[in-house]
C-alpha cells in the first residue's frame, strides 16, 4: 500500500518538505505544473511512496527556458560583477552546510544511499564543488593574440574574451542526485550562464530543494529554474527547445543519443557524460592488500550505481583466484538496509525498473555459462536490494561483459601477460574510466596512455575532484566537466581584432 505519511524518523524540516505536494522552481517561485499534474516519488528501501512532485512537461519547460532567457538578456546575472556573483555562488554552499544533514536525509531517502555517505559524500561534496566553481568568475580571461594578416600592411591588435554561453538546459541521472545538479548548475553559474535543471524522475528531491536554497540565497529570478518530469516529455522538450543554447547530460548511452538527435534543431551545444565498463586492472606486482578491497569498492560503492564503477576486473592469472576470494568475501560481508539504518553499508538500488534489470543482466550472464561466486540473486524483502555479486567463467562476447549494467556486479577476468591487457580492457564501446593496481612504475607508464579512457587511476579508482577533467573517450560522451576544462565548456570564445 502507497502512503504519503512521511517516516517518523525523518527531521522536521522535511517531514514538512514532504508532507504536501512539491511544486516546481520557474522564474522565482515554486509553481504547480501547467497540466495540475504531479507523480508520486518512492523510498527505495521500502518501495513506499513518500512524496508527491509536479509534473513538469513541454509547456513548463517553455516557462523555465523563458525565465532563463529574460535572466540572461537582462544581464542581472551574466552583467553583475565578478566578485558578486562569486559571493552569491559562496552563499549557496553556505546553506546547503548549514542545512546539510536535512539535504543528506533527504537524499538517502529518494535514491536509497546510505545516509552517512549522502552527508560525507554527495552533500559535502556539492557545497565544495560550488566553492570551487565560485573561485571561476574573477577568472575567466581572455588572451592576446600576436596576428600578423598577411599581404596587408597595416597592425593589428587581437585579443579574446569569453562570454557565457547563454540558457544552459542540465539533465541529470539519479545515483547521485544533488551532487549531479551542483556539477551542471555551479559551472553554469559561475560563467554567467542561466539554467533549467531537470532533476531524474526517481530523485527529484533534492534538486527542488536545492532550488528553494537558490532562492534564498538571493540569486535574482529565473537564473536557476527547476523542473521536475520524466524524461520523454521534459527532458526531451528541453533537449529540443529551440532557446536553450546548450545542454549538458549525464546518463546513458542510449539516452544521450536521443539528446543528440534532439539537439541538431538549433545546432545547441552538447556536453555528454555516459556509461562505462570501466576496467580494474590488477597486476602480478600489485599490493592485494589494497587492490583487493580497492577492487570492491570500486565496484559496489553507491551500489555499483556510478558510470566509472569498475565492472570489469582484470587479474594477473597468477593472483586470480585469491583475488575472486577476497572480492567476493567482501561482497558477502556488506551489511545490506534501508539508507536511513546508521548501520547501513549498502542500500537498495534506485527503482524497481533498475532491479528488474540488473537481475536480468545476471541471470542471462548466468545463462551463457558464468558463475556467481557471491551474491547473484535479488534479497527478498521490500524495497529493490540486489546481492552484491561476482561472475567468473565470462568470455568477451557476453552481455554482462560487453553492456553496462549500472549496479553492484562485477564480471571477472584472468590475463596472461601484460602486452595483451590494454586490447582485453579496451574491448569495449565505452571509455570513461579505468584502473591499474601495481607498485611497477614502468608498467604503470606503459599502460596508461594505451587504455583509451577519460580517466585512468592508479592504486585508486573513482576518485574525482573539481579541479580534474573528467568525462569519456568513445561512447562514453562528449567533452569534460570539472576544472578550467569543464569551464570553457560553458563559455564562447570571441576575438576582436582591431585595426591599428
Ligand atoms: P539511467 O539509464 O541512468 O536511468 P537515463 O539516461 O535514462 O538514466 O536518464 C538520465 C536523465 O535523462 C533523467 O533525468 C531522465 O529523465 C532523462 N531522460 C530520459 N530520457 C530522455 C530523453 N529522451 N530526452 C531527454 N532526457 C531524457
Amino acid at each position: 500500500m502507497t502512503t504519503l505519511a512521511p517516516l517518523d524518523v525523518l527531521c522536521a524540516a522535511n517531514k514538512d518538505f514532504l508532507c504536501r505536494p512539491i511544486g516546481m522552481l520557474i522564474d522565482g517561485a515554486m509553481v504547480a505544473a501547467q497540466s495540475g499534474k504531479t507523480f508520486a516519488v518512492f523510498d527505495p528501501g521500502s518501495g513506499r511512496e513518500i512524496a508527491q512532485v509536479a509534473e513538469g512537461d513541454a509547456a513548463d519547460i517553455d516557462l523555465a527556458v523563458k525565465a532563463a532567457r529574460r535572466a540572461f538578456q537582462d544581464k542581472t546575472w551574466s552583467g553583475m560583477k565578478a566578485h558578486a556573483r562569486e559571493r552569491l555562488m559562496h552563499r549557496l554552499a553556505d546553506l546547503i552546510e548549514a542545512h546539510a544533514d536535512e539535504l543528506a536525509e533527504l537524499e538517502s531517502l529518494d535514491q536509497g544511499k546510505p545516509v552517512a555517505m549522502a552527508r560525507h559524500l554527495d552533500v559535502a561534496g556539492s557545497v565544495d564543488y560550488l566553492r570551487y566553481m565560485a573561485g571561476w568568475p574573477s577568472k575567466l580571461e581572455g588572451s592576446t593574440i600576436p596576428v600578423s594578416v598577411p599581404y596587408m600592411p597595416n597592425r593589428f591588435f587581437a585579443y579574446t574574451m569569453r562570454e557565457a554561453v547563454g540558457v544552459i538546459g542540465c539533465i541529470v541521472p539519479w545515483n547521485f542526485p544533488l551532487m549531479m545538479a551542483v556539477w551542471k548548475v555551479a559551472p553554469a553559474l559561475a560563467t554567467g550562464c542561466t539554467v533549467v535543471l531537470k532533476p531524474a524522475e526517481q530523485t527529484p528531491l533534492t534538486a527542488l530543494r536545492f532550488g528553494q536554497l537558490v532562492m534564498e540565497a538571493g540569486f535574482p529570478a529565473g537564473v536557476v529554474n527547476v523542473v521536475p518530469g520524466f524524461g520523454g516529455t521534459a527532458g526531451a522538450a528541453l533537449a529540443a527547445h529551440p532557446d536553450v543554447d546548450k545542454v549538458t547530460f549525464t546518463g546513458s548511452t542510449e539516452v544521450g543519443r536521443h539528446i543528440v538527435h534532439a539537439a541538431t534543431g538549433n545546432l545547441k551545444k552538447v556536453t555528454l557524460e555516459l556509461g562505462g565498463k570501466s576496467p580494474v586492472v590488477i597486476c602480478e606486482d600489485a599490493d592485494l592488500d589494497i587492490a583487493i578491497g580497492g577492487a570492491a569498492m570500486a565496484i559496489f560503492f553507491n551500489q555499483g550505481q556510478v558510470c566509472t564503477a569498475g565492472s570489469r576486473l582484470l587479474v594477473h592469472k597468477s593472483m586470480f583466484d585469491k583475488v575472486i576470494e577476497g572480492v567476493s568475501a567482501i561482497a558477502s560481508s556488506f551489511k545490506l538496509g534501508h539508507g536511513l539504518d546508521p548501520e547501513t553499508q549498502l542500500g537498495p538500488l534506485v527503482s524497481k525498473e533498475q532491479i528488474d534489470r540488473v537481475s536480468g543482466y545476471v541471470k542471462c550472464g548466468l545463462a551463457d555459462g558464468a558463475r556467481a561466486t557471491a551474491g547473484g540473486q535479488v534479497v527478498d524483502r521490500a524495497g529493490y536490494f540486489m546481492q552484491p555479486t561476482v561472475l567468473v567463467d565470462t568470455s568477451p562476447g557476453m552481455k554482462v561483459v560487453q553492456e553496462e549494467i549500472f549496479g553492484p556486479v562485477v564480471v571477472a577476468m584472468p590475463f596472461s601477460h601484460m602486452d595483451e591487457v590494454a586490447a582485453i580492457a579496451n574491448n569495449t564501446e565505452f571509455g570513461l574510466g579505468a584502473s591499474i593496481w601495481t607498485r611497477d612504475l614502468n608498467k604503470m607508464h606503459a599502460l596508461a596512455p594505451a587504455i583509451k579512457a577519460g580517466t585512468v587511476w592508479v592504486n585508486c579508482h573513482s576518485i574525482v575532484d573539481p579541479a580534474m577533467p573528467f568525462g569519456g573517450f568513445k561512447q562514453s560522451g562528449w567533452g569534460r566537466e570539472h576544472g578550467k576544462a569543464g569551464i570553457e565548456l560553458y563559455t564562447e570564445t570571441k576575438s576582436v581584432c582591431l585595426m591599428l
